[in-house]
């Protein structure tokens, strides 16, 4: 068995103990005699995975008891739709801050339902750089704000959130559980699974269930977060291995320490590679310094010829899955929490080699 360094931006790399746990139980779970994709999501045995891995979920992010945890089906970009078909009431406006890409799909969508307000837009500096909650002015009355924590493509964050008035969203799919913060900040929080949490097909979502009241009816009734709340993730068949692999990726958090633990490793890889792309002018960043995510680290080099022989050269040499998002184009390093510390140092040892040879 060969395991490459996997800099992915999602699905992306998975603890290599959760896959090994997964596989050695993968044909007879608990001694049922089958494997916990073949076994009825409504059964003792998933019940059990299931309100495990919400309680795990809810230890490792410090989440109240005031808001309910859901798993559901659709991606990120399902949540994109269902914020503003359940938040965004008659009469009012929502806030939303256009950071980049994704920022930009859940503002297509709030457009649809109502009143979309974008009170600040990176677009004009190609998305390479994110707000500071003091340049952000906030609409009052608005029925919620919504921002995205980490921008997966261009490689940049919110260095600090906002405080505001109207409830907060935030689609945190690619650096939830990777930074601290005050929960209570957020009235709604949603991720995708497939890049910090677990496999793809398979969307969290964090919400302050008073909120959820307000949804009309002429939603359908599949869309309202209140159908999924009253009866636990489980109106429709939830994806049980998803599920199950997420409690995984849970224990494993929760083993090495927590979020708190996972922000000191995530800064110095991301340091790691940082303080090598800023100590040549062979490389180009691309995010503002400021900006600059943990997650997906992004960069270009002097040509895209160049660009192609690094990916192409490091993916022969075991480092896999650099080449930056197709809308954008150079170089693309994606270092999630279960991203190993040896792999960002394997990617600089290869980076200076490449260097000396073509720089
Ligand atoms: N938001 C962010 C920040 C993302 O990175 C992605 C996927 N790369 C999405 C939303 C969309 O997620 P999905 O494809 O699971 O709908």
């Amino acid at each position: 068995m060969r395991r490459i360094y996997n800099f992915a931006a999602g699905p992306a790399v998975l603890p290599l103990p959760v896959l090994e746990k997964a596989g050695s139980e993968l044909l007879d779970f608990q001694s049922s005699g089958m494997s916990i994709m073949e076994m009825s999501h409504r059964g003792e045995i998933f019940d059990a995975i299931i309100k495990e891995a919400e309680a795990k979920f809810r230890r490792l992010m410090g989440i109240p008891d005031d808001y309910a945890v859901l798993f559901l089906p659709g991606g990120a970009s399902q949540q994109f739709a269902m914020v503003p078909l359940n938040l965004l009431l008659p009469g009012r406006s929502a806030d939303y801050v256009d950071t980049g890409s994704w920022a930009w799909r859940a503002i297509e969508e709030a457009k649809i339902v109502g009143r979309t307000n974008v009170i600040w837009s990176g677009r004009d500096k190609r998305y390479m750089t994110a707000p500071k909650p003091s340049q952000l002015r906030f609409t009052p009355g608005a029925a919620y704000a919504h921002i995205c924590s980490n921008e997966t493509i261009a490689g940049i964050r919110f260095p600090a959130f906002p405080e505001t008035e109207a409830p907060l969203v935030a689609d945190m799919s690619s650096d939830i559980a990777s930074r601290t913060f005050d929960f209570r900040r957020f009235a709604l929080i949603y991720a995708s699974a497939q890049k910090n949490l677990g496999p793809a097909g398979m969307t969290l979502a964090a919400i302050r269930k008073d909120l959820t009241e307000r949804c009309p009816d002429t939603v359908n009734v599949f869309f309202r977060y209140r159908t999924h709340i009253s009866e636990p993730s489980l109106y429709n068949t939830p994806n049980t291995w998803g599920v199950y692999l997420f409690g995984l990726v849970m224990d494993w958090l929760l083993e090495q320490g927590g979020v708190a633990a996972m922000e000191k490793l995530n800064t110095a890889k991301a340091d790691m590679l940082y303080d090598t792309l800023d100590a040549s002018p062979f490389w180009r960043p691309c995010a503002d310094k400021d900006s600059r995510s943990l997650m997906n680290v992004t960069w270009r080099l002097p040509s895209e010829e160049l660009e192609n022989r690094f990916v192409k050269e490091a993916a022969d040499a075991g480092l896999d899955g650099l080449k930056g998002h197709r809308s954008v184009g150079g170089i693309r390093a994606s270092i999630y929490n279960a991203f190993p510390a040896e792999g960002v140092k394997a990617l600089v040892g290869f980076m200076k080699e490449f260097e000396r040879k073509n720089g």
